[in-house]
C-alpha cells in the first residue's frame, strides 16, 4: 500500500519550503498584486488538509468557502440531543492521514460505544425479529438466499474476495473492460430475481441499482477488505468538530466564509477567482475542492478539455438524508423487538445510536425515501418520519420525539452525499477529473484514488498540495 507518505520529507525533497519562505508572505504577495500564493476553494477536509500542507511549506494560502461554516460534509450537530454526526465521522483503521492529524492535535479516539446494532425487519409491511425471516411468509427468496438477512444479501452475489489486485486497480483499463458495467445487470446475471433485486435496492445510494457501476461496488469491497485486516472503526473523542476546529484553528492564512465562487479565470501570469457579490481574488494557483455538483456551476476560463468537462457534468452523486430523533423511553422494552429497524418501506434504516454524548435514533433515508426528502421541505420530511415510525412501530409513540433533518441533497454546497461512478464512467473518464488545468488543480473526495470518505478527501488535498508545491518550487 502506498499511502504512508512522509509529508515533511516530500516537501523538503521538493525544496519548496525554502523557496517559498524566501519569497513568500503577505507583503510579498501584495507587492506582486496577489492575494495569496494559492487560493483553495472549499474548506472541507480536502481544502483544510491542502491548506495545512501548503502553509507548512511556507505558502501563503487563502481559503474561500461558500457556506457560513467550515467542514462541508463533516458536521457535528452540537445543538441536537446526543450531538449526532450529520456527515462523515467513522475513522477506518487505514485512515493514515486522519489518524496523523488526530495525533498531531492530541485528540483522543474511542471504539464502538453501546450494543451492536440489532435490527427488527419491516418487510411487505410486516414487522418481525430478524430471527423469523427465514420462515416468514413475506420472505420471497428461494434457498439458499432465504436464510440470509436481507441487509446481508449483496454478499451472496459479489465475489467472496475482491477481484481487484490493489486499491488503485479500479482505474486499470483491463479491469474496467471487465467490471465497469451496470450493477443490476451483473446481479441478474448472477441469478438475482426480481424479489432479490427489490431487497438489494433498499436504501441504495443511487436512485436505481443500474445507475451504479459494478466497478464502484468492487472498489468499495476492496477498501473494506484492506480495512478489515487492519482493525476496527474508531471515532474521535468529542466528535468531528474537535478535529475540524483544530485543523481550522491551526491555519495562519485568511478564510473568507459566505464566499461562493462563481468563476475562475487563468491568465498568463496568475489566476483570478470571482465570488458571488463581486469580490475578486488573485493568486499563482487555485485548488478547487468543491463537489462536482457545484463545480458544474462555476464558469472556468479557458474552458476544461472536452472529456474533463463531460466528467465534471456527468459523474453521479449518491443521495442520503439523516433524521435524528431523541429517545425519551426505551420503546424496545415495550414491544420486545430489537431496537433498530431495517425496512423496505419509507424508513429503510432506523438505528438506535449511542455516541459519547448520549443516545438517539438515527433514521437514514436513502433510495426511494430520499426522493421524498429531496422533493419536500424538512418539516414535511419530519412529519412523514414520525407518522411512519408510529405506524410501523406503535411502541415508539410518545417515546421518541421530533429532532433534526439533514438532507445533503438539498444543501446547495453539496447537493448529494458522495460521488460514485455510473456504468462505463471508469472506462470513459479514468482519473481525468484529477488532472490540473493550467494553474487550476482539483481535489475533493471525488478525486481520491486509493482511499474513500474522509481519508479520500485528505488524500486528494495532499496530492493537490504537492502538485502545486512542485510548480511553485
Ligand atoms: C451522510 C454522510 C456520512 C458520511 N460518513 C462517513 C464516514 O463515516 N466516514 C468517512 O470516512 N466518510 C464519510 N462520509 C464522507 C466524508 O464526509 C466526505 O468524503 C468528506 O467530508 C468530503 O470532504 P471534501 O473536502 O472532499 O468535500 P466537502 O466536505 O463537501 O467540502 C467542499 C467544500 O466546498 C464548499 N463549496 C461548494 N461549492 C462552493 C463554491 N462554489 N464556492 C466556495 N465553496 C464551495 C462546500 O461548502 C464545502 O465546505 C460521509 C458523508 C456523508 C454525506
Amino acid at each position: 500500500m502506498r499511502i504512508a507518505m512522509n509529508r515533511r520529507q516530500l516537501i523538503r525533497a521538493l525544496g519548496a519550503s525554502a523557496a517559498l519562505s524566501a519569497g513568500g508572505g503577505l507583503a510579498a504577495c501584495a507587492r506582486r498584486g496577489k492575494d495569496a500564493d494559492v487560493i483553495i476553494i472549499g474548506a472541507g477536509m480536502a481544502g483544510l488538509q491542502a491548506a495545512m500542507l501548503l502553509e507548512e511549506a511556507g505558502a501563503r494560502v487563502l481559503l474561500l468557502e461558500a457556506d457560513r461554516r467550515t467542514g462541508g460534509r463533516v458536521f457535528t450537530l452540537d445543538n441536537v440531543d446526543g450531538r449526532p454526526e450529520a456527515g462523515g465521522f467513522e475513522v477506518g483503521p487505514m485512515y493514515a492521514r486522519v489518524l496523523a492529524q488526530v495525533q498531531r492535535f492530541g485528540l483522543g479516539l474511542h471504539g464502538w460505544i453501546g450494543d451492536p446494532i440489532r435490527y427488527a425487519l419491516h418487510i411487505d409491511d410486516q414487522l418481525m425479529p430478524a430471527s423469523q425471516w427465514a420462515q416468514a411468509d413475506e420472505n420471497p427468496l428461494a434457498e439458499p438466499l432465504r436464510t440470509r438477512p436481507p441487509f446481508a444479501l449483496a454478499g451472496a452475489f459479489l465475489p467472496e474476495a475482491s477481484p481487484l489486485a490493489s486499491l488503485e486497480s479500479w482505474l486499470e483499463p483491463a479491469a474496467a473492460q471487465r467490471w465497469d458495467l451496470p450493477y443490476g445487470d451483473y446481479l441478474r446475471a448472477q441469478g438475482a430475481d426480481d424479489a432479490a433485486l427489490h431487497l438489494l435496492s433498499v436504501g441504495f445510494t443511487a436512485d436505481d441499482i443500474n445507475d451504479m457501476s459494478l466497478m464502484w461496488m468492487l472498489r468499495q469491497q476492496k477498501v473494506r477488505e484492506f480495512s478489515r485486516e487492519a482493525g476496527p472503526l474508531q471515532f474521535i473523542d468529542g466528535g468531528m468538530h474537535a478535529l475540524l476546529g483544530a485543523m481550522h484553528g491551526s491555519l495562519k492564512g485568511d478564510l473568507e466564509l459566505a464566499c461562493a465562487v462563481t468563476s475562475i479565470e487563468t491568465m498568463r501570469d496568475g489566476i483570478e477567482v470571482d465570488c458571488a457579490g463581486g469580490r475578486r481574488y488573485r493568486a499563482d494557483h487555485v485548488i478547487s475542492t468543491v463537489p462536482l455538483t457545484t463545480l458544474r456551476d462555476i464558469a472556468i476560463h479557458p474552458g476544461l478539455p472536452e472529456l474533463q468537462r463531460a466528467a465534471v457534468s456527468s459523474i453521479p452523486y449518491g443521495h442520503g438524508s439523516s433524521v435524528f430523533l431523541p429517545v425519551r423511553e426505551p420503546y424496545w422494552e415495550a414491544d420486545g423487538l430489537p431496537p433498530s429497524i431495517w425496512s423496505d418501506g419509507m424508513l429503510p434504516r432506523v438505528m438506535k445510536w449511542q455516541s459519547q454524548q448520549g443516545e438517539y435514533l438515527w433514521v437514514y433515508l436513502s433510495g426511494k425515501a430520499n426522493i421524498f426528502c429531496r422533493n419536500n421541505p424538512d418539516d414535511v420530511v419530519m412529519e412523514m418520519v414520525m407518522a411512519e415510525l408510529k405506524r410501523i412501530r406503535p411502541a415508539t409513540q410518545g417515546r421518541v420525539e421530533r429532532g433534526e433533518v439533514m438532507c445533503w441533497s438539498k444543501r446547495p454546497w453539496s447537493m448529494g452525499t458522495f460521488a460514485y461512478r455510473g456504468p462505463g464512467d471508469v472506462r470513459r473518464f479514468g482519473d481525468v477529473i484529477n488532472q490540473p488545468h493550467g494553474r487550476l488543480h482539483f481535489a475533493g473526495e471525488h478525486t481520491a484514488v486509493l482511499s474513500m470518505g474522509l481519508e479520500g478527501a485528505m488524500e486528494s488535498g495532499e496530492r493537490a498540495a504537492f502538485e502545486v508545491l512542485e510548480r511553485l518550487g
